[in-house]
């Protein structure tokens, strides 16, 4: 259950009267609160007779949505349910997501988001976000101007390649962007008008899309070349010039070839950082030093394979790389520790050259290539594998049973998204390890009953990290989101998981405390920020705390007309 929001919170819900009013303000979803209207604010507001008589408060309202949430058998049908909700009143979807976060995340978020994303043309509805095109280089500011609000604080872009594991779903991709933002809201308290979702939208090489009449993007081939980062470099300094230097850009499901030159290029410059790479990293370091609590084997002694070697692998071992620097070992020492196996077999020194990029070259091994999976795992014989390849099933039988064999207690992180890609189930982790297995996972899945006894799966979700780390970046005013701040967010989060939790097989604090775990992250980082250098509002708030939740936004209704005066019974 979310924390109840403070008075201060609740202070800076807007008062007063509404700029517009009657049927305007019930258009409105910031201001709209249906039957909550009181009889006083439908007289002053212009209101009265709009709405049936009845005056249903905030939790009756709660507890209607829930009634029709689960009248719909269908994920997809309540995903439209809940957005709709949204569009119409602002605040009640915020209370509700707050208040059910547990079911409502895979509604809004992974693996449902995904779904949606898919059938975007089909339930695209009305503009919550921009779209750019390839064909509006040079007038991207125009654009961003066209956005009604002034005082946007986070921006998370998508150029829809690489979708969860879906592949290039083009405009489609918009739903991620929204999905992500709704949660810098609901977790973080993030104000959502300060919240705006954007996709570049520079064509699709998805040929479905590409012959569906009803696709919503542009049907053209994906812009690759230069006028590709012409737009990207043009979107940075329009959104620096509309918005500011401390308006946060999170990029978010670009392709693997352009999520780490743009990370490149811009992290130095730009308040920007990479969610897929990035915080991906700091939730799976988080699981990972919250795992070894349980096995009982320090973080030195650990050896990881990852099954796939791109943007979630690579930026997962370069983050363990830092972990393990930070707890004595050399940075050679470190890497060492760490094999990547791509869809062509272990990534060895030797391997004919151009066949590994930067990246993938940095973990190269000095051995003789293994060509797959079940070879590498045999031959390593690692503590911990980490899938994020999107092949699923890739943790067979025999590969989960074989960790069971050298390992006590062996760490399986099926990181793939949506569930489908899922490397395997958290079942099959915990059947074929008899019950050893450290799981963790992308999508969500079930507790599971082996030999007597109950286990927790742990969902390595992105939304433990950003949304406090964004937070933190946007209270304190942090310009640069360097991977010092990643690690903090991953310590705290591990640090965040208890004994009780430890001992159900968890290696995340459950999602309904999720919203707790954004404001300590947000608190972490902001500390640390401050000792680095990093955070230039001034000045230097004691409290970082108060300072942080004093901007949270708040999910209760306001007053826009304060109640009448009751005079004492024969005074008036
Ligand atoms: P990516 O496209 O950057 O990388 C995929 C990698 O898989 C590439 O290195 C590719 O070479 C490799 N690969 C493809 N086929 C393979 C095979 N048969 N065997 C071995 N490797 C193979 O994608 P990404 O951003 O790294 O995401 C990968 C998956 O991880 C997606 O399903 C994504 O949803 C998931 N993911 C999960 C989380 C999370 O759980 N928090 C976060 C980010 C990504």
């Amino acid at each position: 259950m979310a924390d109840a929001p403070t008075a201060s919170q609740c202070e800076q819900a807007p008062r007063g009267r509404p700029h517009v009013r009657g049927i305007d303000i019930m258009r409105d979803p910031n201001l709209n609160k249906g039957l909550a209207f009181s009889l006083r604010e439908r007289q002053v507001l212009g209101l009265h007779g709009l709405l049936p008589p009845a005056l249903l408060d905030q939790d009756h309202q709660v507890f209607q949505v829930m009634q029709n949430f689960y009248r719909w058998n269908d994920d997809l049908d309540r995903y439209i349910y809940v957005m709709a909700l949204q569009d119409r009143n602002e605040k009640l979807f915020y209370k509700v997501v707050t208040q059910y976060v547990e079911l409502m995340m895979p509604v809004i978020y992974t693996p449902t988001v995904g779904l949606a994303c898919q059938k975007y043309g089909m339930i695209f509805r009305k503009p919550r976000g921009l779209f750019i095109t390839i064909h509006d280089r040079g007038h991207v500011s125009d654009i961003l101007y066209n956005w009604p609000v002034d005082d946007v604080k986070a921006i998370v872009v998508t150029d829809g390649e690489r979708i969860l594991g879906l592949g290039d779903l083009g405009a489609y991709g918009m739903g991620i962007p929204v999905g992500k933002l709704s949660l810098y809201t609901a977790l973080a308290g993030v104000k959502p008008h300060q919240c705006l979702p954007i996709t570049l939208d520079v064509g699709t090489d998805n040929q479905t899309l590409l012959t569906d009449p009803l696709y919503i993007g542009l049907k053209q081939k994906r812009e690759r070349g230069p006028a590709y980062d012409d737009l990207v470099d043009e979107f940075m300094e329009a959104v620096v010039e509309r918005y500011g230097k401390n308006c946060l850009i999170q990029f978010e499901d670009f392709g693997n070839a352009n999520a780490f030159r743009l990370l490149d290029k811009y992290r130095g410059s730009y308040c920007s950082f990479n969610d897929d790479i990035q915080g991906t990293a700091a939730v799976a370091v988080a699981g990972i030093l919250a795992s070894v609590k349980i096995t009982g084997k320090a973080l030195v002694d650990q050896k990881f394979v990852f099954q796939g070697a791109g943007e979630a692998s690579i930026g997962i071992a370069m983050l363990l790389v830092k972990a393990l620097q930070k707890q004595g070992l050399s940075h050679d020492e470190a890497v060492s520790k760490i094999c990547m196996v791509d869809s062509r077999g272990l990534i060895t020194k030797n391997r004919p050259k151009g066949g590994v990029t930067a990246h993938k070259a940095h973990f190269a091994q000095v051995r003789d290539p293994i060509d797959t999976l079940e070879e590498v795992v045999a031959i390593v014989k690692p503590t911990c594998i980490i899938g994020a390849a999107a092949v699923p099933g890739a943790f067979s039988e025999q590969i989960l049973k074989a960790m069971a064999d050298f390992n006590d207690r062996p760490i399986v992180f099926a990181l793939s998204n949506p569930t489908s890609k899922a490397e395997c189930t958290a079942e099959q982790a915990y059947t074929f390890t008899n019950g050893r297995a450290v799981f963790a996972s992308g999508s969500p899945f079930k507790a599971v009953t082996v030999g007597g006894q109950t286990f927790q799966p742990g969902q390595g979700n992105n939304a433990y990290i950003f949304p406090g780390v964004g937070l933190a970046a946007i209270v304190c005013d942090i310009r640069n989101i360097t991977e010092e701040i990643f690690l903090h967010a991953a310590e705290r989060l591990s640090e965040l998981v208890t004994k009780e939790h430890l001992s159900e097989g968890r290696v995340y604090p459950p999602l309904s405390a999720i919203r707790e775990v954004s404001t300590s992250i947000a608190v972490a980082v902001s500390e640390f920020a401050y000792k680095a250098g990093l955070a230039l509002l001034q000045p230097e708030p004691k409290d970082k705390r108060a300072a942080i939740t004093e901007r949270q936004y708040c999910t209760e209704y306001a007053d826009f007309v304060p109640p009448v005066w009751d005079w004492p019974a024969g005074q008036s």
